[in-house]
């Protein structure tokens, strides 16, 4: 502690801040498949539902809007209308970001690298109604929030093109099935009868694809197609996940 001339008194602190540990490898790998009926399926076969209550924020925010439109404009009841809905919304926003930041670390947290598809959300915000579940769920967000903890604590993210059959595809042999219809939920493989969660199976693949995970078709061979996909780590790279082509089907 110190004083000036002028009587005041002034307190040093010295911290010792220490840097961040990145975590310590767990060997575990997985494929990630978002979804709008889950938030998120893994590759190890589980399932992260959307946030609690956030359908009932979400309805109460639309409930003061509608208010506030029949309120005149410049009125003191229009004024505390406003309030409302800007309360209302910081509650939505606030807990889809917590819920996506608490994803993410879990992720980062536990596998040493993850794969994503690539949503290319631009493209299908154009699709009104999906564009709503997917500004909803927030998952160019969760990408953000995954490439940077990622890179931070030196896992890997990779990314997986978006046009890769990862539903229609047998994780298990590589089969590729010609159709596969949305509601399909379970199927068997014809190629090697193993029973699939369909989501659970993309989720697989994705892992598959981003060649983090080896699997063999029933010829032998890779069910990576040529222009093997390169993962490169987040650490010592530009923060631009890697990408991984697969081609089109
Ligand atoms: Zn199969």
């Amino acid at each position: 502690m110190s004083r000036d001339p002028d009587g005041r008194w002034f307190v040093t602190f010295a911290v010792d801040v220490e840097a961040p540990v990145a975590p310590e490898s767990t060997g575990q790998v997985v494929g990630v498949d978002l979804g709008l009926t889950d938030f998120a399926v893994l590759s190890t076969g589980e399932r992260i539902p959307h946030p609690k209550h956030m359908e009932r924020r979400e309805r109460r925010l639309k409930r003061y809007q509608r208010m506030m439109a029949r309120r005149q404009k410049g009125s003191a009841n229009r004024a505390k209308a406003k309030r409302k809905v800007a309360r209302a919304y910081s509650r939505v926003r606030d807990a889809r970001r917590d819920f996506l930041h608490q994803q993410s670390t879990t992720l980062v947290r536990r596998f040493d690298a993850i794969a994503v598809e690539d949503l290319a959300v631009a493209n299908m915000v154009r699709n009104r109604s999906l564009a709503r579940s997917i500004s909803r769920t927030g998952w160019a967000e969760f990408r953000t929030l995954l490439t940077y903890k990622a890179h931070r604590d030196g896992r890997t993210l990779a990314v997986v093109d978006r046009w890769y059959p990862s539903s229609k595809t047998c994780s298990a042999c590589g089969h590729l099935l010609a159709t596969l219809s949305l509601g399909t939920r379970h199927r068997r493989c014809p190629g090697c009868g193993t029973r699939h969660d369909r989501d659970v199976n993309a989720a697989q693949n994705i892992a598959v694809a981003a060649g983090l995970v080896e699997t063999k078709n029933a010829c032998g061979a890779d069910v990576r197609h040529e222009g093997s996909p390169s993962v490169r780590s987040a650490v010592n790279q530009e923060p631009q996940p890697a990408r991984v082509g697969i081609p089109r089907v």
